[in-house]
């Protein structure tokens, strides 16, 4: 194939032009059988199951790496269908694998259920909180893990009708709010023998381009001084707040100083207690973003400087952790475009008065734009930069890793919202949620239908990262922070 190499984001654009009226996939002899439209009615007569499994998600709304009982849904209903489910992998209790058929080629599908703490919402498209509720699926993950679930099993399904060699894997993936999950596990090697990825996430439109996000590094910075009374001794204290606040400081004064798309975030998790103490303890959380994974190490480690500096000017000493670290996403063009195929053949959401009565009060609390109707559209196939991270950045990086969002959303609906949670908890949402299911399933049957598109897609793959590439984790050695939705890590 002609060279692709990687590209910022106006050429990128510019050589996918030609690409879209490239032919995608040769009909494959063989798989007679069961044909698409077999695999989209296997998973609409599961829809209310799936919703059903989807809701209960939603109900359990479990934090990063205290999924226990999603994950133990989610891996239930694999095993019920005749997956051969490994639990506990990577270190991780709720990190689990879940696989069907044999031999080559080997399809990965990921499957994120964590939910987002300190956001919770009531199904109903007006603001309403769930009394006494800590936590709240403001991300889709509900969905997500679903429908990547229903689309290994009706691959799986596939895969049994027509005898083709193949192997669906499905990865139940922690924690990808903050904890970093799948880093774990491919640093575990759980993803070497895989040839192909595919993924998806809720969101406010239905969408395969290929995209990058942002690469990340998170780390708490803790800094030890000396208490006193802040009035009666000042002089004998050294508070570790003067080294937060200094840390702050160097660190804001940095912005002018560092690559236009690069973020950087904190919020002072420890500031002591009392005014009239001078505080011995005090503690602050840092993201540093960018796009590129080394421009984040390197930003990171100016951090780590400042901290010093901040440190040895207010006579505190300071520690840090790194808490998570993520590459930012490898798109594959090649593959993005037999997504896109697949999710132009399944179509958009389409909502009954019911949804539409829905849609149309939460619209209320959304800007007007993007209409309603763009949840029946398939978004324009080109590249996209988006400034979220995901761990899923890691594994684009091992494997080609092909992705969708799909309209689980009212357009205009942001992730981490409380709008975003009303429709993950109806059936808005989960109307997205087959959509997804039904493109995913898509995918992987034309994967394991043709030898030469996987090659294509490895070979792309293999260009785009670089015969020098290195898998270091940003995260580094440490173990997985099974404990930091608990408390910030200690
Ligand atoms: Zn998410």
């Amino acid at each position: 194939m002609a060279r692709r190499p990687f590209l910022p984001a106006a050429a990128l654009a510019a050589f996918l032009a030609p690409a879209l009226g490239a032919p995608l996939l040769a009909p494959h002899p063989l798989s007679a059988q069961m044909t698409k439209a077999d695999v989209a009615g296997w998973l609409d007569a599961r829809a209310e199951h799936l919703t059903d499994v989807a809701m209960r998600i939603w109900d359990l709304a479990e934090v990063g790496y205290m999924e226990k009982e999603s994950s133990a849904l989610l891996a239930g209903e694999l095993e019920a269908y005749g997956f051969r489910v490994t639990r506990g992998v990577a270190g991780i209790p709720t990190a689990f694998v879940a696989e069907y058929g044999s031999g080559k080629p080997v399809i990965g599908v990921l499957g994120e259920f964590d939910a987002l703490p300190g956001i919770n919402q009531d199904r109903v498209p007006t603001r309403q909180p769930i009394e006494g509720k800590q936590a709240g699926h403001a991300c889709g993950h509900n969905l997500f893990g679903t429908a990547s679930s229903a689309a290994a099993m009706a691959a799986a399904e596939w895969l049994k009708s027509t005898g083709h060699a193949g192997t669906i894997r499905f990865y139940g993936t922690p924690a990808e709010e903050g904890g970093s999950g799948k880093v774990y596990m491919v640093r575990a090697g759980l993803f070497d023998d895989v040839d192909v990825v595919i993924s998806w996430h809720a969101g406010d439109r239905n969408d395969a381009s290929p995209g990058s996000n942002l690469a990340v590094k998170s780390a708490v910075f803790r800094f030890s001084g000396v208490s006193a009374h802040a009035a009666a001794s000042p002089d004998r204290g050294r508070s570790a707040l003067d080294g937060v606040e200094a840390f702050d400081f160097m660190a804001n004064l940095m912005r002018e100083h560092v690559p236009q798309e690069t973020r950087i975030h904190y919020v002072i998790t420890d500031g002591g207690s009392a005014p009239n103490v001078v505080p011995d303890h005090a503690e602050v959380y840092y993201y540093v973003r960018h796009p590129d994974s080394e421009t984040v190490r390197s930003i990171f480690d100016r951090l780590v400087k400042a901290a010093e500096g901040a440190a040895a000017g207010t006579g505190t000493t300071m520690a840090y952790e790194v808490v998570g670290g993520a590459y930012a996403r490898l798109p594959v063009v090649a593959l993005q475009e037999l997504v896109y195929k697949n999710l132009k053949a399944v179509g958009g959401v389409r909502y009954d008065d019911e949804e539409r009565a829905f849609a149309n009060a939460l619209k209320k609390t959304l800007p007007a734009e993007p209409a309603l109707e763009t949840v029946t559209e398939i978004q324009p196939f080109a590249f996209e930069q988006t400034y979220a991270s995901s761990d899923a950045g890691d594994v684009s990086w091992t494997v080609p890793t092909g992705t969708l969002s799909t309209a689980t959303w009212v357009p205009g609906t942001t992730s981490h919202s409380w709008q975003a949670v009303a429709a993950d908890g109806v059936s808005i949402g989960a109307k997205g949620m087959m959509v997804a299911a039904e493109t995913l399933a898509f995918t992987a049957v034309d994967l394991f239908s043709d030898a030469s598109q996987v090659a294509a897609i490895q070979a792309e793959f293999r260009e785009r990262r670089g015969p020098d590439f290195r898998y270091q984790p940003l995260l580094g050695d440490r173990d997985p922070p099974l404990d930091y939705r608990v408390s910030v890590i200690r």
